[in-house]
């Protein structure tokens, strides 16, 4: 019997020691390389039918004609979003999978742990105490009780926020472009209208995919409408803020804090040892001379539990479509109108 091949771009040693443990399971043969996908990396993929992508990867239609021209026929992707790939350029040619839950409550709770950090400025006590400084001078906080808290997204990982916020003692304002009335009543929380959601919170938090819609969601006049001294959280995607507008705002002190797992222009820092080199991105340089600005590298989904979960569902994914069934967690460009997985079937 022949060993399906599949060819792994942008890993780390903790993917492959996870993904290994979970093969061992199913018995492919993985080639793991730790350059992006990209157009300049994607004739690679020569001699393997699947590839496994992550979200710093750029399939565009330039990456996915040459995943094309050396057979690529899957491109299985080891995340839940998948704003970084041209599911238009791939529909027809390759099917695309994804992993869309592996632990809401990873990313969730690293949510949450942002907004403690910067709300009682444990990030800046660390060094302090360490210093032998023990003053408590300008680390004043608020109870988060009784607060306003809101979600934008109230999807998977926003409801699971919404658990722990409501476990504070928080109310909770909540915006979807689908509105879950039901949710809503059975947790006695409010959705409401993004401009009053921005009014009313003390806390903002983003869990709503990057998409046409939500790219620079959070911009000058999204910033303006906001409480004073607000505290934002994104981790969701880098592109849903627009971090000129957001520098502006924690200048005028109308944003008191922000906690980001997700920069616009991440893709050439996040995940990688630069500790030696010089930040040339001007943008994310002055971010980190923000004491209230807390950046963390994309590690909303970096527990144990998480790691497993994709690496098992990833692999899943692939075996179904070497078995040649439906593919349960494919997506296409139809999937919102005229795809064929509505029939239990590929999505084309
Ligand atoms: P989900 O699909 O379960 O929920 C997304 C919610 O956003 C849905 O309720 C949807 O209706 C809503 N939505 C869609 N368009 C919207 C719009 N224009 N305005 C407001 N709401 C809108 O997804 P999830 O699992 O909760 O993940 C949310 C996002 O978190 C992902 O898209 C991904 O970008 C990000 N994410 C980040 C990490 C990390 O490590 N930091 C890990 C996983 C996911």
């Amino acid at each position: 019997m022949t060993v399906s091949k599949i060819f792994f771009y942008d890993t780390k040693p903790y993917d492959q020691q996870a993904f290994d443990e979970a093969n061992s399971n199913f018995g492919f043969d993985i080639k793991y390389c730790p350059a992006h996908l990209n157009a300049n990396t994607a004739s690679l993929s020569a001699g393997y039918p699947v590839i496994c992508a992550f979200v710093n990867d750029t399939v565009d239609s330039e990456t996915i004609r040459i995943l094309k021209e050396c057979h690529v026929t899957l491109i299985a992707l080891r995340s839940a979003g998948y704003n970084n790939v041209d599911l238009k350029a791939a529909y027809g040619n390759i099917h695309v999978v994804r992993v869309p839950a592996y632990s809401p409550h990873a990313v969730a709770e690293h949510a949450a742990a942002l907004i403690l950090t910067l709300n009682r400025k444990t990030h800046k006590a660390y060094y302090r105490t360490r210093d032998g400084n023990f003053s408590i001078n300008g680390f004043m906080g608020f109870d988060m009780y009784q607060k306003t808290i809101g979600i934008v997204g109230t999807g998977k990982i926003g409801r699971c926020l919404i658990d722990i916020a409501l476990g504070f003692g928080m109310n909770v304002l909540a915006y979807d472009k689908f509105p879950d009335l039901d949710y809503a009543k059975e947790k006695n929380i409010q959705y409401v209208a993004l401009s009053e959601l921005y009014q009313r919170s003390d806390v903002i938090s983003l869990h709503c995919p990057l998409s046409k819609e939500t790219h620079h969601l959070i911009n000058a006049e999204s910033i303006r409408q906001m409480k004073k001294g607000v505290i934002l959280i994104n981790t969701s995607r880098g592109k849903i803020i627009e971090t000129g507008s957001l520098i502006q705002g924690l200048k005028d002190k109308q944003i008191g804090a922000a906690g980001l797992d997700v920069y616009e222009e991440e893709s050439e820092y996040f995940f990688e040892d630069l500790s030696s080199e010089m930040i040339s991105d001007d943008v994310l340089a002055r971010l980190l001379t923000f004491p209230n600005v807390l950046i963390t590298s994309h590690q909303g989904f970096f527990t144990k539990e998480a790691i497993s979960n994709i690496a098992t569902t990833t692999l899943t994914n692939i075996k179904e479509f070497f078995d040649g069934g439906f593919l349960k967690n494919e997506i296409c460009y139809q999937c919102d109108s005229t795809c064929l997985k509505k029939e239990g079937k590929r999505c084309f």
